[in-house]
């Protein structure tokens, strides 16, 4: 056994896939909550589900007292991406729509192993502090936990350990983007198209000079910020109508919540200067937000170092053909242009050891980078509460890209598995670190303060919008 939690994997393997199978979208987890409550319950863990006003977020506490060591799960699944397991093809399963396309059973499935290993530690060192494990529903598109941290839910930790499945091992070093959300929705009048376009003004042409106008923006946004759209609805399918109503919905990254702020006053200003242009009005509606992480370099580095003393898994033949036979089919390119989502790491070097390590069982180096990564997570939210780390093991192989069905389709594999057994031992041995260790658990807290300059965490969704965004809206 290369892991401690191994003699959990039957319990776990049937966990995860559980969750696979149920591929429930955000907010509406319910089957994938119930069973992974049903093994801490099992387990002796204090369980509460349908926290911060969400049915399917859960709080699981073992142990007492202080240190307060929080574990972040996962469990939606992505709308689309219904698929097979284990096929080199793309084939839906007909039963669901949704698929685990972020591999976020996984995710789920490893701080239950971490919780069951912990729980074990807490008997047998009485006193010690206490585990806390959080059900985070909606973290794809709904950003679960940044309603959480607006509840004040992890005001109770003293850190917080995150993880997420990928095609390689790292303990990442760097910030992601904050971003936010919002719903652009134009009001015009129909008319004929051909008879009377003068009695007309249409929806879909204020949408269409929105973008224009962003398009314009981004030669002066600064070189992290970034704007994504789409549009939700055009009006209708009938040209010879001039359209009464159309929508865009507008996502804004940039590299601070007040970053974002002002971002997403200058994507207003368009709106409303669109709305001038065609002679419409436009109805905005706030969405969701999440904060940019603040990382830790204390903890940062006792990941990677617990990682190195841990050790990748090792493989079976077996396991080699099923990673080969996904890298034939992606083609060597996309294996050795894999980033695995932590950009800042030389691609020269990465290369390098991608050739000769095609099962990723090696661990990058750790590094802390001012460039962030480009994506956003509602980590970000719990990082500015608590001192935070999040780290990566390769649970799906190289070149697969995340939000696709390659990554649905390995998500049951033993290659997936053996990722996930690691991640949850390296989980369980940082927090036993920070069980024992106060004055390294001091450092990290001393890091998040300086870090935040001194300033208070504050929810970058306002409160009246928390409670639509328990809808999925
Ligand atoms: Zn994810």
């Amino acid at each position: 056994m290369k892991y401690a939690v191994e003699r959990f994997t039957e319990e776990l393997r049937a966990l995860n896939r559980t969750v696979w199978e149920a591929a429930e979208p955000r907010f509406e987890e319910y089957r994938s909550m119930a069973a992974e409550t049903a093994v801490l319950k099992k387990h002796g863990f204090d369980v509460e589900e349908g926290i911060a006003g969400m049915p399917t977020a859960y709080r699981a506490v073992y142990g007492s007292g202080a240190p307060v060591i929080g574990l972040l799960a996962e469990y939606d699944a992505l709308d689309g991406l219904s698929q097979e397991a284990d096929c080199l093809e793309k084939r839906a399963r007909p039963e669901v729509r949704c698929g685990h396309g972020c591999g976020h059973n996984l995710l789920g499935t490893a701080v239950i192993a971490a919780a069951l290993d912990l729980k074990e530690y807490l008997d047998a060192h009485p006193g010690a502090g206490s585990v806390i494990v959080y059900g985070c529903p909606a973290e794809e598109g709904g950003s679960g936990k940044t309603l959480m941290a607006g509840a004040g839910v992890f005001h109770e930790l003293d850190a917080a350990l995150a993880w997420h499945p990928a095609t390689i091992n790292a303990s990442m070093g760097c910030s992601m983007l904050a971003n936010c959300q919002a719903h652009f929705k134009f009001h015009g009048t129909s008319s004929h198209a051909g008879n009377a376009p003068e009695k007309g003004r249409s929806a879909l042409d204020a949408v269409e000079l929105m973008d224009v106008g962003i398009n314009f923006l981004r030669e002066h946004m600064e070189m992290t910020d970034r704007v994504h759209y789409a549009v939700t609805n055009t009006g209708g399918t009938a040209p010879n109508v001039v359209q009464a109503e159309a929508e865009v919905i507008q996502l804004v990254r940039s590299r601070t919540n007040a970053g974002v702020k002002e971002l997403y006053e200058r994507v207003c200003d368009i709106a409303r200067g669109a709305a001038l242009m065609t002679d419409t009005t436009v109805e905005i509606t706030f969405d969701k937000a999440c904060s940019n992480v603040v990382p830790n370099r204390v903890l940062g580095g006792l990941t990677y170092e617990t990682m190195v003393r841990l050790g990748p898994p090792e493989y079976t033949d077996e396991e080699r053909d099923y990673v080969k036979r996904y890298h034939e089919l992606v083609g060597e390119e996309a294996v050795l242009n894999d980033d695995g989502a932590v950009p800042h790491y030389d691609m020269d070097e990465r290369r390098e050891l991608v050739k000769t390590h095609p099962m990723a069982d090696f661990i990058l180096p750790y590094k802390m980078v001012s460039m962030p990564a480009m994506g956003s997570s509602d980590i970000g939210d719990v990082s500015q509460v608590a001192p935070l780390v999040q780290f990566e093991t390769a649970c799906f192989t190289q070149g697969a890209q995340p939000h696709s069905w390659l990554w649905v389709t390995q998500g049951l594999s033993v290659y997936a598995e053996k990722g996930m057994l690691f991640a949850g031992q390296v989980m369980a041995e940082v927090a036993k670190r920070l069980f024992a260790d106060r004055e390294l658990l001091e450092a990290a807290k001393e890091e998040l303060q300086t870090r935040m300059g001194g300033q208070p965490y504050v929810c970058p969704t306002p409160e009246a919008c928390r409670k639509a965004g328990v809808h999925g809206v």
